[in-house]
């Protein structure tokens, strides 16, 4: 199969995309990105990798951290974890309250925003220097020295993160957030301003493309019972009430952030990221969705 061949196609055919949906505004300091940005990035596990346009600028990855935050956290307490998390899809946005207040502070899954507040709960509970091992867990998974976070994106979410902070005291009133509130939003601003270029993200997932092993290090992060596991959580929770139309078009596991990444992984054989910074109204990359249905649809590759 000619991976370059048709990620070209593809990048050119998902151009024009690049023009619907709206960069999100809603964290200030992402508003500034610019909309005609578009990268393709391809890696499979036995080593080679593609790519096109925009593949190495380092934009803002946000939710897309939630992957890492929670493959952290089941490294630390197992299948404990789902004494304080559903997996369930949840039907609601990213970050809704509703369901939260009805199902007594455990959030459905751990990549709606309740669920990766109480992962960066578990998180600070259970290691020692919690944003140094993160963020080092993070660059290693991607082989990826450079990566930081952005401190600006982080304040500019801290300023104007009222639901999340919502969700975090809700959920401490219920017993399910430990840590002092403002620890845990603070550790949860900073993962998801974490910038990456779509090559390091695309790197990063080949774990979960590769039963939990990082093919190029051998390190098992995950047992190959655990990485299918995440594997189905994303399938159903990875792009939030948008995951069943993103099953059905793309038919792969994938995790989408409002910077307008979308990381997808076809389990033995790769992972592929885009990046369109325009989100639609679920805060999912409108070029990205797209561009990820053609390569499927073209490479005829589905978890189906
Ligand atoms: N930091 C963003 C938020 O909490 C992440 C949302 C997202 O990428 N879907 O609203």
């Amino acid at each position: 199969m000619d991976y370059q061949e048709i990620i070209d196609r593809i990048y050119r055919e998902v151009q024009p995309l690049t023009a619907q949906g709206k960069v999100a505004d809603y964290i200030p300091a992402l508003s500034s990105v610019d909309r005609n940005n578009l990268g393709i990035s391809v890696h499979h596990i036995k080593g080679e990798k593609y790519g096109v346009g925009q593949v190495n600028i380092p934009f803002s990855i946000q939710s897309i951290s939630k992957v890492f935050s929670f493959t952290l956290a089941y490294e630390a307490v197992g299948e404990a974890i789902w004494e304080r998390l559903g997996k369930e899809p949840s039907g609601t946005a990213f970050n809704s309250l509703v369901q939260i207040e009805y199902e007594h502070g455990i959030p459905r899954n751990p990549f709606i925003n309740a669920g990766a507040l109480v992962v960066a709960d578990i998180i600070l509970s259970n290691y020692r220097y919690p944003w140094r091992e993160f963020l080092d867990f993070v660059r290693n998974i991607s082989n990826d020295d450079t990566i930081n976070s952005n401190e600006e994106v982080a304040r500019s979410e801290k300023e104007t993160g009222h639901r999340n902070a919502a969700l975090a005291h809700l959920m401490y009133g219920f017993k399910n957030i430990k840590n002092p509130v403002e620890e845990v939003l603070d550790f949860y601003f900073m993962q998801c301003a974490i910038e990456m270029c779509a090559e390091s993200l695309s790197r990063s997932f080949l774990f979960l493309a590769n039963h939990g092993v990082v093919p190029y290090s051998g390190e098992a992060l995950l047992s190959l019972s655990q990485a299918k596991r995440l594997n189905a959580l994303m399938l159903m929770a990875g792009l939030y009430n948008e995951s069943g139309d993103f099953a059905y078009k793309v038919g792969l596991p994938g995790k989408s952030g409002v910077g307008g990444g979308i990381v997808a992984v076809f389990p033995k054989n790769l992972s592929i990221c885009v990046w369109s910074p325009a989100i639609n109204e679920y805060g999912n990359s409108v070029a990205g969705i797209e561009a990820l249905k053609r390569f499927t649809s073209y490479t005829e590759m589905s978890v189906f």
